[in-house]
C-alpha cells in the first residue's frame, strides 16, 4: 500500500457496531466485565483504548514498524524511551536536538545516573571514539533543529549495530510521509504528532515505533506503568489529521523550496538552511533517505543581532510568531529565545543558533503570499 493510501486506511476499519467511517472516540475509562477476567480485551483505559489502538496501528504502518505506542505528548514518548535505561548508560546524541529534549536529558535524567556525550553525527570516526561499553542509546534527529543539518541514519545504524546499540531516532521533522528511519536500520522511531502528524495546530501527542518485540514489550509495560497516555480525544483528532498527511507535505515542502531559493537571493539575508539546496552539505544523503526535503527553513541576516530577527519577527503578517511547527499555517520563530532558550549561551553558538537565526515553519498557504510577507518583513 503506498503512503497516501495508508494514511486513510492501514489499522482504520469502519466502526463494527455501527459502520461509522470515522473511528469513535471511546471516552471511556473502563470497561464491563462478564466474570473476573472475562473481558473483550479492554480492562481499564490507562491500559487499552480502542481509539487510541487505531491510531498506533496507524502510526506503525506509516512507519513500517510492527508496533505503535502513543503518549500524551512527543516529550513522554521521549522520556518512556528514556526509561528504557539503567544509571551508568550512556546516551550518544546528537548536538543540535529540539531544546526540550536536550532539557529533559541533561537536567532530568542525568540526575539518575546516565551519562549524555553530545555530538554532530557527521563525523562517524568521532562518533565511534564516543563509544563505551556502557553505551547503550544513540539519539539522532534529521533533518536538525533549527540548523536543518541531515545525519546519515544508515551510517549511524551500521555502527549501532556492531556495537549492540540502540539507534533511536526523532522523527519529527521529516514525518513519516518524507522518512521512515526503520528501513535504515533505526530500532526505534519517536514522534512528536503534535507536529506534522497531527497537523493541524490543535492536539499535543507522542508515539514511539518499533519493530523488536522485547523493546516493545518493555515500552508497553511502561506506557501503562508510568501513564503518560493521550486522551481519547487527542486520540481522535490525531487520525483525523494524519487523513491529509501526504498531501499537506506535498504542499509543505513544495512552498519551503520556493521560500528557501527566495531568501537565498535576497541581499539582507546571510545563510539559508535547507537540506533541498543541491549545495547544502548533505545534499546527497538527504536525496537519498528523504522523499522530499520538508517544510522547515532557517535563516540569518547580515545584521546579526538580536534586534534585526525580532524587527523581521514582529512585521511578518501571515507567519504568525509562536512555538511549534508543522501545522497547516506558516509560523516564524527565534530559536535563540524560544525553542533554544534552555540551552546554554556557548552550546547554542558552537551549532550555529546565532542570535538573528530565524526558523520557519513553512505552511501550507499560496507561496506567492508568504513570499510576498517575507518582502515586506525584510524590507
Ligand atoms: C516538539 C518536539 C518535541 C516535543 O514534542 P511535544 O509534543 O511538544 O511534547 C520533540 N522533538 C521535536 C523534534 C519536536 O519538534
Amino acid at each position: 500500500m503506498q503512503f497516501s493510501t495508508k494514511v486513510l486506511h492501514a489499522g482504520i476499519e469502519p466502526d463494527p457496531t455501527t459502520g461509522a467511517i470515522m473511528t469513535p472516540i471511546f471516552q471511556t475509562s473502563t470497561y464491563v466485565q462478564a466474570a473476573p477476567g472475562e473481558h473483550k480485551g479492554y480492562e481499564y483505559g490507562r491500559t487499552q483504548n480502542p481509539t487510541r489502538n487505531v491510531l498506533q496501528d496507524n502510526l506503525a504502518a506509516l512507519e513500517n514498524a510492527r508496533y505503535g505506542l502513543c503518549f500524551a505528548s512527543g516529550m513522554a514518548a521521549t522520556d518512556t524511551v528514556m526509561r528504557l535505561l539503567q544509571p551508568g548508560d550512556e546516551v550518544i546524541a546528537g548536538n543540535d536536538l529540539y531544546g526540550g529534549t536536550y532539557r529533559l536529558f541533561t537536567k532530568v535524567y542525568a540526575k539518575y545516573g546516565i551519562q549524555f556525550k553530545f555530538c554532530a553525527m557527521q563525523d562517524m570516526d568521532e562518533l565511534h571514539q564516543l563509544i563505551t561499553p556502557k553505551t547503550r542509546c544513540i539519539w539522532v534527529e534529521t533533518p536538525s533543529n533549527p540548523m536543518l543539518s541531515i545525519i546519515d541514519l544508515q551510517a549511524v545504524a551500521n555502527i549501532a549495530r556492531q556495537k549492540g546499540i540502540w539507534l533511536a531516532v526523532d522523527n519529527t521533522f521529516a514525518s513519516p510521509a518524507l522518512q521512515t528511519p526503520i528501513q535504515w536500520g533505526a530500532d526505534i522511531v519517536v514522534h512528536s504528532a503534535t507536529k506534522y502528524i497531527g497537523g493541524h495546530s490543535d492536539v499535543i501527542m507522542g508515539a514511539v515505533l518499533c519493530n523488536d518485540t522485547a523493546i516493545y514489550d518493555q515500552l508497553k509495560f511502561l506506557q501503562n506503568a508510568v501513564g503518560a497516555v493521550p486522551s481519547p480525544f487527542d486520540c481522535f483528532l490525531t487520525l483525523r489529521g494524519i487523513k491529509t498527511l501526504a498531501v499537506r507535505m506535498k504542499a509543505h515542502c513544495d512552498n519551503a523550496r520556493t521560500i528557501a531559493h527566495y531568501l537565498r537571493q535576497h541581499p539582507k539575508v546571510a545563510t539559508v538552511n535547507y537540506p533541498g539546496f543541491d549545495d547544502h552539505p548533505n545534499y546527497a544523503i538527504a536525496q537519498r533517505q528523504m522523499r522530499d526535503f520538508g517544510g522547515m527553513v532557517s535563516f540569518t541576516l547580515h545584521d546579526d543581532t538580536l534586534a534585526a530577527g525580532v524587527r523581521v519577527m514582529r512585521a511578518t503578517q501571515l507567519f504568525s510568531l509562536a512555538e511549534s511547527l508543522g501545522g497547516v499555517e506558516s509560523l516564524i520563530g527565534h530559536p535563540a529565545t524560544m525553542t533554544h532558550a534552555s540551552i546554554p549561551l556557548e552550546e547554542r553558538r558552537k551549532t550555529g543558533v546565532l542570535d538573528s537565526l530565524i526558523r520557519l515553519s513553512v505552511g501550507i498557504e499560496a507561496a506567492d503570499d508568504l513570499i510576498a510577507d517575507l518582502e515586506q518583513a525584510l524590507a
